[in-house]
């Protein structure tokens, strides 16, 4: 069957086609037609319009049985699920908690109707691997009533990530996941360190929004709480502008008043500039730091994993966050991390083994849909 995949991200729409069936699933064996993306959008049904145009022939007068679309906040859904009205107005009401995000994926979800209204339409979501975490991770240490009341809590992100590239290296070690315990590194755009015991999140570094954790390219990751409320009580600073600054202007930009972008700041900090350096610095010293507390939280790990835009290219920043970690079992080998390489592999033989395992959250979102319409079928 043909799976449509959609990501909607804050100006741009990733998609990709799939043939693919739950044999397919089983077996590894489900064939990319078609990818491509669409930035600076303006309107989702514009945007739509020009995937369309380009999957359309890949088609060959075939219809899309199913569209998977990438959805940020689930809240506490456990899992995908086929959206009907009830599922929609959720992911609507969960706009409030990600009003960067949420939106996106209502519009895209509403303007693919429109294009496929006979196929089955599946949210997968980057929160559900995350619902794993035992309420001591999870909890922030404030009064319950914030938890019960006003949804105050530690979701989590990069869900969809952190679950395919800790299959992957399962299948890659033919192993089952329940065998492994594995720290897994998405470092991209947005950030964010997990800790995947026996194929389940137990903890991950960002939160309540996409905000917590690590030092991210335009996110400040962690902060002191009372440092804003600081600047808004005495300084006056509006709480709006202030929570832009920390999500747009922060982060390695902000510190190295280069870029946001890592390839940046790398050539910057390697041609002399101060304040790049101390952003690679500060960057690799905060990934290590929440490596470090997930070995605490498992006792220990089978491997690390590095994964997204700057996981998978740069081998500087996986050295820089890997060094002096040996007492702790884990060394990078130079010559392994340098190779020039797209697919997984193994960049360090120590005690915990490092890899590279490239991401593939667009095959995880049209498994999902499949898994979802097998699921929605077999009930009739
Ligand atoms: P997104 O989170 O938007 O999906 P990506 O996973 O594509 O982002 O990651 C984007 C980041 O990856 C950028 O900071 C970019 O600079 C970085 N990146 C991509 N290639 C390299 C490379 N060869 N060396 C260092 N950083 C890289």
């Amino acid at each position: 069957m043909k799976i449509l995949v959609l990501n909607a991200g804050s100006s741009s729409l990733k998609y990709a086609l799939y043939e693919t069936s739950p044999d397919a699933v089983a077996s590894d064996s489900d064939q990319l037609l078609g990818e491509g993306l669409v930035e600076r959008v303006t309107t989702m049904p514009e945007a739509l319009k020009t995937a369309f145009a380009d999957l359309t022939p890949l088609l060959r007068g075939e219809k899309i049985t199913g569209v998977g679309h990438r959805v940020v906040h689930g809240a506490t859904f456990p899992g995908s699920i086929v959206i009907d009205a009830g599922v929609e107005a959720a992911i609507d009401k969960l706009s409030e908690l990600a009003p960067l995000h949420n939106p996106r994926s209502l519009a895209a979800y509403r303007a693919a109707l429109a294009h496929v209204p006979d196929a089955i339409h599946v949210a997968v979501f980057d929160t559900a691997f995350h619902q794993t975490l035992p309420r001591h991770a999870y909890a922030y240490a404030i009064p319950p009533e914030y938890l019960a009341g006003k949804k105050i809590r530690r979701y989590g992100f990069h869900g969809i990530s952190h679950r395919s590239v800790a299959l992957r290296f399962a299948k890659l070690q033919r192993k089952s996941p329940e065998e492994l315990r594995i720290v897994s590194c998405h470092l991209g755009n947005g950030c964010s360190v997990c800790a995947v015991d026996r194929g389940h999140s137990i903890d991950t570094s960002m939160g309540f929004t996409p905000l917590e954790g690590l030092v991210m390219g335009a996110r400040s990751g962690d902060m002191d709480a009372s440092a804003l409320l600081h600047l808004i009580v005495r300084e006056g600073e509006d709480p709006a502008a202030l929570l832009r600054m920390l999500n747009n202007a922060s982060g390695i930009q902000a510190i190295s008043g280069v870029s946001n972008d890592m390839r940046d700041v790398l050539s910057a900090a390697a041609s002399g500039n101060d304040r790049a350096g101390f952003a690679v610095d500060a960057f690799c010293y905060r990934a290590k730091k929440f490596i470090g507390a997930y070995l605490a939280a498992m006792n220990g790990a089978d491997a690390l994993i590095f994964t997204a835009g700057i996981g998978e290219h740069s081998a500087p920043i996986r050295a820089g966050i890997c060094a002096g970690l040996d007492q702790l079992g884990i060394a990078v080998d130079p010559v392994l991390n340098a190779a020039a390489s797209r697919a997984s592999r193994c960049i360090g033989n120590s005690r915990i083994a490092v890899w590279v395992v490239p991401t593939e959250e667009q095959l995880m979102i049209a498994r999902d849909t499949v898994g979802c319409i097998a699921a929605s079928l077999g009930k009739l």
